[in-house]
């Protein structure tokens, strides 16, 4: 059997790589950070991580860690609710709770899976899910798990919503699901006027809070803080990948009975071991970290306010964002391709995007911002941009 399997998974591999969509990985030798050096021994600027905060290489959260596997040992070797509770996951959860302002958390290994398995114990064939069309692909999936009805409105639409809100007023219960923040152009759900429509129309609210937590708001509690509705989603999911550390782990926080139905019947979470020891110690951590200073979610703000004036006064068509994704547009395929090659050569590590992760036509480079980069670093990046943009004539 094999042989006939391989000859149709080359054949298809050929047809990725013939498209230009084959996925080459970089190698990276040094902790994630800034600065980092790749297998080929460059180093390079890094503005491609969802290092937010700078906290992936932070020496606080690398003693905690150390710590808990001396006193926590490596791993938990079972789920949950046989043997893999632990006093730091219930601490963990307890602070994520506390710094979103919601009732109870239930940790996940990712939040691939807190999507995943956040819809089907709560909703039926009786219950409405109206879901962004540019939400995550974890929110996809965990829907498509669901049999609830499906509706899907344009992104961030609030007409489309409102006509998607009218159709669903025939299930019994109704709730709107949206990112926090959108991962391609660093757009911002308007969640003041999601928030109103769920009023109108007796919708609840989930928010994917994975690129929004650590960022957005004065002190980067996501876009419940930006809209000053704390409290008021009653589902909130994040990461601990992104801007909390970078390491591993996800999160459902929000209305306590929600959160005790899905310990009783989330699969995730019933069916896949809980997150190592040195991890939640760390999570806590950074918690603790978070709510003692804001002087990291302060800096990643000043940077990305001082790249991107930077950068549209030197001539670059860039996306608004109230995130710290800027999305600089060459709508041109190969040019974002040829651009980010460039950029490289010059030591700065940026990613171009291109249909069909971004619509045709609207090809871009996307840059994060975070608070490990320093002055002299966005300084090098905006004047390797400009002379690339000449070279390439994006720029006059
Ligand atoms: C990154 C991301 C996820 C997945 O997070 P993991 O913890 O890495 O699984 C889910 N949702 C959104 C919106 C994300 O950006």
């Amino acid at each position: 059997m094999y042989a006939a399997f391989k000859d149709f998974l080359t054949q298809e591999l050929a047809a990725i790589a013939d498209a230009g969509l084959y996925k080459n990985e970089r190698v990276i030798v040094s902790p994630q950070g800034a600065e980092i050096e790749v297998s080929t021994g460059q180093k390079v600027l890094n503005f491609c991580a969802n290092n937010y905060l700078g906290l992936s290489n932070n020496p606080k959260l690398i003693a905690a860690a150390k710590e808990a596997l001396d006193t926590h040992g490596y791993g938990m070797s079972s789920v949950r609710f046989i043997c893999g509770t632990g006093d730091l996951h219930k601490t963990l959860e307890r602070k994520i709770a506390d710094f979103f302002g919601t009732e109870d958390t239930i940790l996940y290994a990712a939040a691939f899976d807190a999507n995943g398995g956040v819809f089907e114990p709560l909703l039926g064939q009786e219950d409405a899910i109206i879901s962004d069309s540019l939400n995550h692909a974890s929110i996809i999936d965990g829907v498509r798990l669901c049999k609830a009805v499906r509706y899907r409105y344009q992104n961030a639409d609030m007409d489309d919503l409102e006509t998607q809100l009218k159709l669903a007023q025939a299930q019994r219960f109704r709730l709107i699901v949206t990112d926090g923040v959108f991962s391609m152009d660093g757009n911002v759900a308007p969640m003041d006027e999601i928030l109103a429509l769920a009023e109108k129309y007796n919708a609840m609210i989930m928010i994917d809070e994975s690129h929004s937590a650590g960022v957005v708001g004065h002190t980067g509690r996501g876009v419940t803080e930006l809209y000053n509705m704390k409290g008021k989603a009653e589902i909130i999911t994040g990461t601990l990948g992104k801007a909390f550390g970078g390491a591993i782990g996800g999160f459902t926080t929000g209305k306590k009975e929600i959160i005790d139905m899905l310990r009783q019947r989330s699969r995730p979470y019933l069916f896949s071991n809980s997150i190592p020891p040195l991890v939640a110690a760390a999570g806590i951590k950074m918690f603790e970290m978070m709510t003692e200073t804001n002087d990291l979610q302060d800096k990643l703000h000043n940077n990305t306010a001082y790249f991107m004036q930077k950068m549209t006064v030197a001539g670059f068509d860039i996306k608004p964002t109230q995130s710290a994704i800027c999305a600089v547009m060459l709508y041109d395929a190969k040019l974002s391709q040829d651009f980010a090659a460039r950029l490289l050569k010059e030591g700065i590590y940026v990613i171009g995007f291109y249909f069909p992760v971004v619509p045709r036509g609207q090809a871009r480079i996307r840059v994060q911002l975070s608070a490990a980069h320093e002055q002299a670093h966005l300084d090098k990046a905006i004047a390797a941009f400009t002379k690339v943009g000449k070279d390439l004539g994006v720029l006059k």
